[in-house]
């Protein structure tokens, strides 16, 4: 069937886009959709200031094709600034030029479709069956790659207005903050470039700042180097193989490998805020609260907060103009997927059962295949949702497509030895 795609991609976020360049060249028939009109990478929250938490190597296809055009270092050499960006000696890249680099490959790439959201995705026979408004698109095999979406704690759900609101919309809300008394909800990277830019009043000088965050302290983000070794693809396949009990557990004990405050943002900030205290003689705009949990929230001119105090075990109110949730992500069931959903397997949780291959079982045929991206956490580890694997995942997703070893996706590995033989031999 000439007009069956052997892929077609859902989504384009950084993770199909990695699979889309890496296809680039390759003779097969691919395409993949996205609902907004042109690429762009979390655009409501490119703060100023905002520098990526990833090594710019660990671009869209570096890791396994070093020589591929569509590399970070392609990118500064197309626009002329190579030299430029080595004397800058920055430590971190800034998201808005990993942004404009994503957006650069994403203008050459031709098997790309934007304006063209997936609302429902059927099997028939032999293929699925992609509905974009009255386009039917048929494909043999699907790349899922829809993203995660804003987590909003269930007390503020109901207040969900131009002044609650998540931070992932601040770009599109533009709040006028002028004399205003804002609450700022959790303690990670968003909370704190968000702190960061209401004390440079990039939204008009508010008049009060609350920072409440359920962790202890600001916490740094984990970026030494044996902690980077569970973003390489050995300590995935060891973790791959484990228990699904050992592999929660190892999930939340790994949290700060990749989510936390990065060392220089914390470093900026408390430089910032002695700063004011000490040499400006502005007064205590900003009131920082660790170990202090959002309960209750409720409207009545202003917002109280009703917080509790993990380090006392006490409760107490707080009043708000504005309250700005740096409440994270989470996993988001693909929508397009719910007619199939009853036929994927899941685990315990409910979650998508992914293998190796980053596919999810089905009861349709083998040889039809649902890969779904950024939906690994518990399968594959911590690595999952971050930028750090997205080319070597792309790599065994082609592979597995082509059925052959196109990319080499053996890296390496770092200096641990993540298996035992014993363990190595009983899986092969
Ligand atoms: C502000 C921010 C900064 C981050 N910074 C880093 C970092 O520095 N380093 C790092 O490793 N990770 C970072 N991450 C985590 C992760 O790398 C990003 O979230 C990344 O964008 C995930 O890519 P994705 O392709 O899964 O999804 P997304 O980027 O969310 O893209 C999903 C795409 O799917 C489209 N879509 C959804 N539903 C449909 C549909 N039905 N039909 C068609 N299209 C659809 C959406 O329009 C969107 O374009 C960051 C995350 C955030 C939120």
């Amino acid at each position: 069937m000439t007009d069956t795609l052997h892929l077609a991609g859902i989504g384009i976020g950084p993770f199909n886009l990695s699979i889309a360049a890496l296809l680039d060249g390759i003779n097969t028939s691919v395409r993949f959709f996205d609902s907004k009109p042109e690429f762009s990478w979390h655009p409501d929250l490119l703060l100023p200031g905002a520098s990526l938490q990833t090594s710019f190597l660990k671009d869209l296809v570096t890791p396994v094709a070093p020589t591929n055009p569509h590399s970070f270092l392609a990118y500064l050499v197309a626009h002329k600034r190579f030299y430029a960006f080595l004397n800058a000696e920055q430590r971190a890249v800034s998201r808005q030029e990993f942004a404009d680099y994503f957006s650069w490959v994403a203008r050459r790439l031709p098997s790309l479709q934007f304006a063209s959201g997936v609302s429902d995705v059927v099997f028939e026979r032999d293929h699925f069956v992609l509905c974009i408004g009255e386009q039917k698109i048929k494909a043999r095999n699907i790349s899922v790659g829809t993203g995660r979406r804003p987590h909003v704690p269930a007390c503020c759900q109901p207040h969900i207005s131009a002044e609650c609101f998540h931070a992932l919309e601040i770009g599109r809300r533009q709040p006028d903050l002028r004399g205003k008394r804002v609450a700022v909800i959790g303690g990670g990277q968003t909370g704190a470039e968000i702190v960061l830019n209401l004390l440079d009043q990039q939204w008009g000088r508010c008049e009060q700042l609350l920072w409440l965050t359920r962790r202890p302290n600001l916490q740094p983000l984990d970026e030494t180097p044996f902690t980077n070794e569970f973003f390489t693809p050995e300590y995935v396949s060891a973790f791959q193989q484990l228990p699904w009990q050992r592999r929660q557990r190892l999930v939340a004990e790994q949290k700060l490998a990749s989510d936390g405050v990065s060392p220089q943002t914390l470093t900026q900030l408390y430089q910032r805020l002695y700063r004011q205290r000490y040499l400006d003689g502005s007064a205590d705009l900003l009131q920082l609260l660790p170990n202090r949990e959002l309960m209750a929230l409720s409207r009545d001119q202003d917002f109280v907060l009703t917080v509790h105090d993990a380090l006392h075990g006490d409760h107490s109110q707080y009043r708000a103009d504005v309250i700005i949730l740096c409440t994270g992500l989470s996993d988001a069931f693909p929508a397009c997927l719910q007619s199939l959903r009853e036929r994927l397997e899941c685990d315990e949780q409910g979650r998508p059962r992914l293998d190796a291959q980053f596919r999810v079982g089905w009861d349709g045929p083998r040889h039809n295949r649902i890969y779904l991206l950024n939906a690994g956490r518990y399968s594959h580890g911590v690595a999952e949702q971050q930028l750090s694997l997205m080319a070597w995942r792309s790599a065994c997703v082609i592979n597995d497509l082509l059925g052959e070893p196109r990319f080499d996706i053996r890296s390496g590995g770092g200096l641990l030895d993540w298996q035992t033989p014993a363990v190595t031999e009983a899986v092969a």
